[in-house]
């Protein structure tokens, strides 16, 4: 880590590694296999990030690992279209029914600004909603807090972000209807979209409501606006339709306009997209007006890494399986917390968990954040002591794999009782 900090800034290529949210120094990873990886010290670890989500399947799947090497022969990237890019468009297309045409993109965050640019010049309107908490990458008009009090328009949530550019940002409590139903009334006609994670993965583990999803599509749908999901962490993850499709059993008819996806769809590699109906879509360059491009983009060993990942995960039973596993671990913490008398919550959807040291789920950043901080430092610190790699801060989600035995969850039951006593 000291050599590291020397060279990068904080030792890390993204912040969350730097565990400064937990404390101590962060575990270099060597290699990884299955369900575990191993640090430089050679200590074996169950890992319960996965990567933060995209190795849905564990370390080293051998299709994956057999697509990805094949297609390192044919080479690193061209440049120029290929067929499996089609093939990618038409699995997402055929998994997820309100995505008719899909760009291919490097991450998240160039998802979530295009997917942005996109609404905004096919509406022609300039104003965006987002609410507290909802991660959408790190595009400058989505660094944005909102003010105190009442939703209003945001403040930039990093220095180097200009107060001009989050001026169209709005920003809202999640999951409070009279608050969105309040900026859609002033705000109504100059609204491009609302973007929102459908089951926020970024403070935690919080759903939207079956009634808060239902007044985002109708305010949308009654203001001309467009309803961007954000499914790069929920996407392939919660479902073989992402979170979308686990509100539509609740919403018949319910659709985004815009999906996003990252993540699992990457299988591990960089690639994310974004897609929606196809009046839509065709705003996009060359066919429109708006402008969106990327040399690696729709690379050609991330689509071969990406498009087995999506064929392993429709085999027979497999979200079944994956569903059944994260419910044995979440009950099974909150048997563990029951009985060492911690106030504890936890939910779960497929194969994406998170828990709390609150009576009661939270319903929104605000009360995510009363979590008692102490606390769920001491319990994380005693899981990676007894070599369990959970995600290193309160705000983040947590990932079961296809590769995580009973046995697995057994031993890091066992851990967490232990932990939990001692807390
Ligand atoms: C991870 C994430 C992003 C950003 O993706 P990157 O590939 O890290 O740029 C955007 N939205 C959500 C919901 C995410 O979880």
């Amino acid at each position: 880590m000291a050599r590291a900090c020397r060279v990068i800034p904080g030792g890390v290529n993204s912040p969350v590694r730097a565990f400064r949210a937990v404390g101590g120094t962060p575990r270099f990873v060597q290699r990884a296999a299955g369900a575990y990886f191993w640090d430089a010290d050679g200590e074996r670890f169950t890992d319960y990030i996965g990567s933060w989500g995209p190795m849905i399947l564990g370390h080293g799947h051998p299709a994956v690992l057999e697509a990805v090497e094949k297609a390192a022969r044919d080479g690193f990237s061209y440049g120029a279209p290929t067929e499996r890019e089609i093939a990618l468009a038409e699995e997402v297309i055929k998994l997820v029914p309100s995505v008719e045409m899909l760009r291919l993109v490097s991450s998240g965050t160039e998802a979530g600004m295009s997917a942005i640019r996109l609404a905004r010049g096919a509406t022609g309107r300039d104003q965006i909603i987002k609410f507290e908490g909802c991660y959408h990458g790190h595009a400058d008009s989505l660094l944005v807090k909102g003010g105190s009090g009442l939703a209003t328009f945001g403040h930039p949530s990093s220095a180097g972000v200009p107060e001009d550019l989050v001026a169209h940002t709005l920003v809202a409590e999640y999951n409070n209807v009279q608050e969105l139903e309040a900026l859609f009334q002033q705000h109504g006609k100059r609204i491009a979209c609302v973007i929102m994670e459908p089951i926020a993965g970024n403070m935690n583990f919080v759903r939207a409501s079956v009634e808060f999803t239902r007044r985002c599509r109708e305010l949308c749908t009654q203001h001309g606006a467009l309803l961007i999901y954000d499914e790069v962490m929920t996407g392939f993850r919660v479902a073989l339709g992402g979170a979308q499709s686990v509100y539509a059993r609740s919403i018949p008819g319910f659709e985004p306009d815009i999906s996003m996806f990252g993540k699992v769809i990457g299988g591990g590699m960089p690639m994310a997209a974004f897609g929606g109906k196809r009046t839509v879509m065709e705003q996009l360059a060359p066919l429109g007006p708006v402008y969106q491009a990327g040399t690696l983009s729709g690379n050609p060993i991330a689509t071969a890494c990406g498009l087995a990942t999506l064929r392993e995960i429709q085999q027979p039973g497999f979200f079944e399986d994956l569903t059944r596993k994260t419910h044995r671990l979440v009950d099974g913490l909150m048997a563990q917390a029951t009985k060492a008398g911690v106030p504890f919550s936890a939910d779960s959807e497929g194969g994406m968990f998170g828990y709390f040291f609150l009576p009661e789920l939270p319903r929104n950043y605000g009360q995510v954040a009363h979590t008692d901080m102490a606390r769920f430092n001491r319990f994380y610190h005693g899981m990676l002591q007894r070599h369990v790699y959970l995600a290193p801060g309160l705000y983040e989600a947590n990932f079961m794999s296809a590769a995580h035995s009973d046995a697995d969850i057994d031993t890091t039951l066992a851990a967490a009782g232990e932990v939990l006593r001692a807390l």
